[in-house]
């Protein structure tokens, strides 16, 4: 797929050919950016498109994370977070074969066979946060929903993964993914991404009807959009 970056970010774009006389961008929930093109239009021609257009896709990308270089190293003493709180790990040697990780007294005790193998130590700390992060949706996803106001909404099904780049989807099949590594932030911004996803089950978009429904049921959206594109996922 190709993809230019622009401000340290990548955008990739898929190319559709169709008969049609100019060329359209769009963005959509899940970050596909789609681009449609008169036959012929050079590749030179959409990346300058795209290019132009970059600020304004971006904009449309809420779910979209600031890239950050892999700069985590998994040592001791380094800060992870949890919920917008940040606690230093702490590894251990682990008595038996297997790895696990916890959080206890304000740190991350990380237990492992290998006290060197730093696959093993992420692998731990991600196990728990992929536990904490399950649990805590499950109990926020119900009262995001009645943030709707009994407006019905369409069925759909959730599930947490780790992904890069990217905060949450929803798909055209109404499958909203959300990201593990939300569970390090402020639980407000959590339930900005959990809502912001739900209101793409009226509107596979981000139109100004998208943005409406939004604020109408999450009126300080802009505050959490803001706060949240502070934050870097690495
Ligand atoms: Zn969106």
């Amino acid at each position: 797929m190709p993809r230019i970056e622009y401000n340290g970010k990548t955008i990739s774009y898929e190319v559709i050919f169709t008969q049609r006389k100019t060329v359209e961008i769009r963005v959509y929930p899940d970050n596909r950016v789609v681009v449609k093109a008169p036959p012929h239009t050079s590749q030179a021609y959409i990346r300058g498109l795209i290019s132009q257009r970059a600020e304004w896709i971006l904009k449309n990308h809420t779910h979209l994370a600031t890239y950050a270089p892999p700069s985590v190293k998994y040592i001791a003493g380094e800060k992870h977070q949890y919920l917008g709180e940040s606690y230093p790990i702490d590894i251990r040697q682990a008595p038996g074969k297997h790895a696990s990780a916890r959080l206890e007294d304000g740190r991350f005790i990380i237990l492992v066979p290998d006290m060197n193998n730093i696959k093993r130590i992420k692998r731990a700390l991600d196990r728990w946060y992929r536990q904490q992060a399950y649990t805590l949706f499950a109990e926020m996803i119900p009262q995001a929903v009645q943030r709707f106001n009994g407006m019905p909404l369409p069925e759909f099904e959730w599930d947490t993964r780790i992904f890069n780049g990217r905060w949450g989807s929803c798909g055209h099949d109404r499958k909203i993914m959300l990201n593990v590594y939300l569970i390090r932030l402020d639980k407000s911004l959590i339930e900005y991404v959990i809502v912001h996803e739900l209101c793409h089950l009226f509107e596979m978009n981000h139109s100004p009807k998208y943005y409406a429904l939004l604020e109408k049921v999450m009126p300080d959206y802009k505050a959490r959009r803001k706060a949240l594109k502070g934050y870097r996922l690495r």
